[in-house]
C-alpha cells in the first residue's frame, strides 16, 4: 500500500498549488507490529517537508510584499538569492530569500535583505520556548537528548546550546528585575494585603577558587495578594549583595506599597529567621510557619514506635501519645504555657519508660533520639516564641498559617531540577539564571520571555474540509 501526502496551498490571489510532502509505503502482506501505523521517523520527514513548504511560501510572499521601493513604489531589482537557515520545532529548513538592489529612482535608497531581523537567532520562538522549558525541567543533557530524539533534525539541540538558551532567558528576567530595582516606582494598584511565604534550601556550589562557597543558599518563596494568584520566586542568596533589593522589587511588582499589610510566613531556623528580619522593615506580621512545627511533632510521634517494649507497653505508648498530641493541640491554639506543661508530662512519661526498660535490660537508644528531637522542638519554639500565633483561630478565619505550598515550591524549583543526588555543582550565576527560567515556567510567564505566547488552547481547531 502507498499513501501520498499532498498539501494544497491557496495564496492571497486565490491561486492554488499542490506540493507532495511525502510517501508512506508498506508491503501488502507484511503486516508485522512494527509496520503498523506511521512511525516517528516517517512523520519527522513529512513534518519537515511541511515546514519547509510553509516557511518557503511565507517568506516568498513576505519578500514580494517588501520588494517595492518605499519611496516611489517601483519594483526593485534582485541582487542575488541566498539560502537562510532557520531552526524550527519541525526541523531545520533552508528557504531561499532574495536581496534587493537599491531603488534606481530614489537617491539615498539602499539595498536590502527583506528577512533580516524577521527571525532573530535564526530560530522560531516556539523552538526556543520548548528548549528552555525542557532545560528548566530536566538536566541540559537530558533536555537536548529529548529534543534530538523526538523532533525532526534541527540545529542547536546539544546541551551547551540548551544551557546557553536557558541562561539567556534567565538573564532577560534578571535584567527586568535590575531595571525595577533602579526604577523604584510605586505600585499602580497597591495591594491591601500580601502574603509572603519564604523558605530556603542549599545546593552544592561549584568551587573554582578556594574562597568560593561550598554550598549556595537558595531562598524561595511565594507571594500572594487578594487579587493575584501565587507567584513563585527564587533568589540565590547574596550573590551580589542585592538579594534584599531583588525581593523588594519582586514585591513591588506584585503591588506592594507602604500601605500594604505584609504577612510573612517562614521557617524559624536561625539563618532564615535572621534573614527575614533583615529583609523586611519590621512592620510586617511575621508568623512561624505551622508546617515546620507540625513536621517536628510528627517526627517525635514516629520515634515513639521504636521505644523498647516494656511492661504495660500499650498503656504507656497511649499516654505518651496523649501528652504529645495535647502539646501539639496547645501550640495550635497559641497556648504556650499549656504546650510547655504537656511537653513536660510527655518527657516525664518517656523518662519513666526508659527506667523501666533499663530495669528489664532492654535497648534504650530510641529514648536519646526522642530527647534530642524534643530539645530541638523546644528551642525552636522558644526562639520563635514571638512569631507563634493562634493557628486554629487564624485557620478558621481563612488566614494562611502554613507554607506547605512554599515547601512544595522548594521541591518544585530546587530539589528536583538541581539534582542533589547527581552531584551537580552550581555557580551562583548558573543557579540563579536557571531558577529564574524555572520560576517563570512554573508561574506561567515563560512565554513572555521566549516570545512564544500561543498556548495550546489558543490554537484554533482544524477546520473540517
Ligand atoms: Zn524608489
Amino acid at each position: 500500500m502507498r499513501w501520498i501526502i499532498t498539501m494544497e496551498c491557496i495564496g492571497e490571489d486565490g491561486n492554488k498549488s499542490t506540493v507532495v510532502l511525502g510517501v508512506i509505503e508498506r508491503a501488502a502482506d507484511g503486516t508485522v507490529p512494527e509496520n503498523v501505523g506511521v512511525n516517528l521517523n516517517e512523520s519527522q520527514r513529512i513534518l519537515r517537508s511541511l515546514q519547509e513548504t510553509v516557511v518557503g511560501q511565507q517568506l516568498q510572499e513576505h519578500c514580494e510584499r517588501n520588494r517595492r521601493c518605499s519611496g516611489c513604489g517601483t519594483l526593485r531589482a534582485v541582487k542575488d538569492y541566498r539560502r537562510r537557515r532557520l531552526d524550527t520545532v519541525l526541523g531545520t529548513v533552508r528557504p531561499q530569500s532574495p536581496r534587493y538592489h537599491a531603488c534606481r529612482h530614489c537617491a539615498g535608497s539602499r539595498g536590502s535583505n527583506p528577512i533580516a531581523g524577521l527571525l532573530p537567532g535564526r530560530m522560531t520562538p516556539e523552538l526556543r520556548h520548548l528548549q528552555v522549558s525542557l532545560g528548566a525541567q530536566t538536566s541540559y543533557r537530558k533536555a537536548a537528548r529529548l529534543l534530538r530524539e523526538l523532533l525532526p533534525p534541527t540545529g542547536g539541540t546539544n546541551h551547551a546550546t540548551t544551557r546557553n538558551r536557558v541562561m539567556a532567558i534567565g538573564e532577560r528576567i534578571d535584567e527586568e528585575i535590575q531595571h525595577e530595582i533602579k526604577e523604584n516606582r510605586t505600585a499602580e494598584n497597591p495591594a491591601r494585603q500580601m502574603i509572603i511565604g519564604i523558605d530556603g534550601a542549599f545546593v552544592k556550589g561549584h568551587r573554582r577558587h578556594r574562597t568560593d562557597r561550598a554550598s549556595l543558599e537558595i531562598i524561595t518563596g511565594r507571594i500572594e495578594t487578594e487579587t493575584e494568584a501565587g507567584k513563585r520566586f527564587v533568589i540565590v542568596g547574596d550573590r551580589d549583595g542585592q538579594a534584599k533589593q531583588r525581593l523588594r522589587a519582586l514585591l513591588r511588582r506584585m503591588g506592594r506599597s507602604s500601605e500594604t499589610k505584609d504577612r510573612v510566613l517562614s521557617d524559624g531556623e536561625d539563618g532564615m529567621r535572621s534573614m527575614v528580619g533583615r529583609w523586611f522593615h519590621g512592620n510586617e506580621q511575621r508568623i512561624l510557619d505551622w508546617y515546620h512545627i507540625a513536621r517536628r511533632f510528627e517526627a517525635i510521634g514516629k520515634s515513639l514506635l521504636y521505644l523498647p517494649h516494656v511492661e504495660d507497653f500499650g498503656d504507656r505508648l497511649g499516654r505518651h501519645w496523649h501528652h504529645l498530641s495535647r502539646a501539639r493541640w496547645k501550640v495550635w491554639h497559641g497556648n504556650w504555657e499549656g504546650a510547655h506543661l504537656a511537653l513536660a508530662s510527655f518527657y516525664d512519661g518517656v523518662n519513666i519508660h526508659t527506667r523501666q526498660a533499663e530495669k528489664e535490660a532492654r535497648r534504650t537508644t530510641s529514648l536519646q533520639e526522642i530527647c534530642t528531637r524534643l530539645n530541638e522542638l523546644w528551642s525552636y519554639l522558644t526562639a520563635n516564641k514571638r512569631h507563634l500565633i493562634n493557628y486554629g483561630k487564624e485557620h478558621r478565619e481563612g488566614n494562611p498559617i502554613s507554607t506547605a505550598r512554599v515547601e512544595s515550591t522548594v521541591n518544585q524549583s530546587v530539589d528536583w531540577r538541581m539534582e542533589k543526588k547527581q552531584h551537580m555543582r552550581w555557580t551562583p550565576r548558573g543557579a540563579q539564571m536557571l531558577l529564574h527560567a524555572r520560576c517563570a515556567l512554573l508561574n506561567g510567564d515563560l512565554g513572555k520571555y521566549t516570545g512564544w505566547s500561543l498556548s495550546r488552547t489558543s490554537v484554533p481547531e482544524a477546520v473540517a474540509a
